[in-house]
């Protein structure tokens, strides 16, 4: 099929961290999985992720793939989340000499591509400094 169905069933997942908690061990599975990747066990809940967090590790871009030239430089961050789990993502709104390790940073949602052809839209979860 075309990227437009597919695009729209992401979206409950692209507006919303949504991870799954392990009832047996209790560990935060992100993004979720369907077996925990600390003990092995099938057995979730959902947890809603509050999307805060600091600055592990990060690297700048300067050299940009196709479609993402007119960004660069930007960062790339590793952050740990309050809630437990690391998460990968680009850091927004500041200089990328702004950007580093410790640093606090909260979850937004930005666009993140537009298909010409078929008109959408995909959003996906960046990271700025708080
Ligand atoms: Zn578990």
């Amino acid at each position: 099929m075309t990227e437009v169905p597919r695009f729209w069933r992401e979206i409950p997942q692209r507006y919303n961290l949504i991870g799954n908690k392990c009832r047996k061990c209790d560990w935060i599975n992100f993004p979720p999985r369907s077996i925990c990747k600390k003990c092995n066990d099938h057995d979730f809940e959902r947890f809603d992720l509050k999307g805060e967090g600091k600055i592990i590790t990060y690297t700048i871009i300067r050299a940009a793939p196709l479609g993402f030239e007119d960004l660069v430089p930007y960062a790339i961050a590793i952050i740990r989340l309050d809630d437990g789990p690391r998460i990968t993502a680009q850091i927004v709104d500041c200089d990328s000499s702004e950007v580093d390790i410790g640093k606090r940073v909260k979850v937004c949602f930005r666009k993140i591509a537009e298909d010409g052809k078929a008109g959408a839209i995909s959003y996906g979860y960046k990271f700025k400094l708080v």
